[in-house]
């Protein structure tokens, strides 16, 4: 039910780099931790991928996380697509991940 609440909200939001919106069909959930999804979208117009995390609580709109400036669009647009090992890392990753984005981003 979740799954097809996510496939739905993700044709809400349009494709950074060419502005279609994204079909709910070409989305992928990576990971969940509580409240936290991370999903993989593919655009079917211009086939670029974007990484979206979304905070799904129930009994309040959805809050997706896609703050990537222009610069960073263009720059992840060039890079190779995401692939099984990515996927993996991420599984990893979010497996011993407390949730502490702070403490993450505090240690680059
Ligand atoms: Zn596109």
């Amino acid at each position: 039910m979740e799954r097809e609440f996510i496939r739905r909200l993700i044709t809400t939001i349009k494709c950074g780099v060419c502005g279609q919106p994204y079909e709910g069909g070409n989305v992928t959930i990576l990971g969940q931790r509580d409240d936290l999804w991370f999903l993989s979208v593919s655009c079917s117009a211009c086939g670029s991928q974007a990484l979206v995390a979304a905070v799904i609580k129930e009994g309040e709109s959805p809050q997706l996380l896609t703050d990537f400036t222009e610069r960073e669009r263009v720059k992840f647009r060039d890079l190779e697509a995401v692939g099984a090992d990515d996927v993996l890392d991420l599984h990893i990753f979010l497996k011993s991940f407390d949730g502490d984005f702070v403490q993450l981003f505090a240690e680059e």
